[in-house]
């Protein structure tokens, strides 16, 4: 069976190169969905024998009318209806034909690609660009069905497969050494007025030290040579060594932080992490230590360097500042706690603060030896991790939030239900995870 279509173009002298390409691609689009009419029908052409009796002797009775959306464009099809001669059967036999529709309009693959452009972009955009791209017409409000559909499909299938991981016998003693980050990322919701948190997990291993390149001596450069490198921004003093985390697993959810332990859990495993010789890295917030006492128990964890290093440094200067003392002092004051903070000597750290709460308190001197006192078992010698090659900021992590949630949940005017969030985020992840199988110079998130 063959099918053949032919595409007709109107070329005038004065025709460019752009109006060419437009008229095939309109012209092209339009072929494309008579070969579809045109294949359906021949093919119903060859069905001609009664399901029931297996008679040949059938006719045709009139045609039932669908509506189908591909990836170019929208088609309406007129399906035949056979009456059987001989026992008055009658049935249509595209409907087999079209059972990958599963009864809806739209056709697998262009329900693949709006799935796609719905957890990438706003949905009218989405919407928009997909018809310029392919020529599909589809709404913004039923690519977003589709897109929550498939989310939260995949979303349940994630959390039992997570469950099955876990149920099974963990890999003990021979994983990676890797580096689990968790962290919140605020979007405004339908449902609470203060917006809620998605909680995003990332784990990785296979850690890759890039040598940095031979820099040369500037004192044998040309002044024409510096100003070149000058211009392209590139610096000539020592370069610092680089290092990657290859393997990597993204997990999001917006649902309890229950939901969030059991897949940063799972995901380790099947990445092939082992605990002992893992960290945990997070800034300290309540929900991360709860999870990861009971997620990631023999892991290190370890308290984001910046944020520790931030409150610690903010009660500082307004001690300096309350109680006058001079900036020699401050920069005293700073050198030293820094120092002691940095080899994981807290208990020194926090009797100076206490020491000038004394004298009286401010705000963030308060704040500050609370919070040194809460995350205590979090805090240890950040220059040992560092020597281990561990990272002690959560950058990594902060960068994961910012991929799964931010990009594509946090524009103006945008506002979430629980379910749809935890759906799209869940095919963000998804996406995410696929793209860092790919070959880095290949990759669209980075
Ligand atoms: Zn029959």
């Amino acid at each position: 069976m063959q099918v053949q279509v032919s595409l007709t173009l109107e070329v005038s002298a004065t025709t460019g190169l752009a109006d060419l390409e437009e008229a095939i691609v309109t012209q092209g689009r339009q072929s494309m969905c008579r070969a579809l009419q045109q294949a359906i029908r021949q093919w119903e052409q060859r069905q001609r024998r009664c399901p029931r009796c297996k008679n040949d002797d059938v006719r045709v009775e009139g045609t039932v009318g669908r509506r189908v959306l591909l990836v170019f464009g929208r088609v309406r099809l007129a399906l035949r209806r056979y009456r059987c001669q001989h026992c008055l059967h009658r049935w249509c036999p595209a409907r087999h034909l079209l059972r990958d529709l599963r009864g809806q309009q739209v056709s697998p693959g262009l329900r693949e690609a709006a799935v796609l452009a719905g957890s990438s972009w706003p949905y009218r955009h989405a919407t928009q660009l997909l018809e310029r791209l392919s020529g599909a017409q589809i709404s913004a409000e039923e690519l977003r069905q589709l897109t929550m559909q498939q989310g939260e499909q995949q979303a349940c299938v994630q959390q039992q497969h997570a469950e099955q991981v876990l149920n099974a016998a963990p890999n003990e003693g021979k994983g990676e050494a890797g580096v689990v980050g968790m962290d919140g990322g605020w979007t405004h919701s339908c449902e609470q007025a203060g917006g809620m948190e998605g909680k995003v997990a990332v784990v990785a291993c296979n850690k890759q030290v890039q040598e940095p390149k031979a820099q040369p001596d500037p004192s044998q450069l040309t002044w024409y040579e510096l100003a070149k490198r000058s211009a392209k921004g590139k610096r000539l003093g020592p370069v610092h060594q680089r290092a990657r985390w290859m393997k990597r697993c993204y997990v999001a959810t917006f649902a309890p932080s229950k939901a969030l332990g059991i897949l940063a859990e799972a995901a380790a495993r099947e990445v092939g992490l082992d605990q002992a010789k893992s960290v945990v890295v997070a800034d300290g917030a309540q929900w991360i230590k709860q999870e990861a006492k009971q997620h990631f128990a023999k892991a290190t964890h370890i308290l984001d360097w910046f944020h520790l290093w931030r409150v610690v440094r903010k009660a500082i200067r307004e001690t300096q500042r309350d109680q006058q003392y001079p900036e020699t002092w401050l920069t005293e004051q700073i050198t030293e706690i820094k120092s002691w903070l940095w080899h994981g000597e807290v208990d020194q750290a926090v009797k100076r603060l206490q020491s000038w709460q004394e004298k009286g308190e401010g705000k963030a001197l308060k704040a500050a030896v609370t919070y040194l006192q809460e995350q205590r078992e979090w805090i240890g010698s950040y220059e040992a991790w560092r020597q281990a090659g561990y990272p002690v900021g959560s950058g990594i992590i902060e960068r994961a939030v910012s991929l799964v949630i931010n990009r594509r949940m946090k524009r103006r005017g945008m506002r979430w239900k629980r379910d749809n969030a935890t759906a799209l985020v869940t095919l963000r992840t998804d996406f995410l995870n696929a793209d860092w199988q790919r070959h880095p110079s290949h990759r669209a998130f980075v």
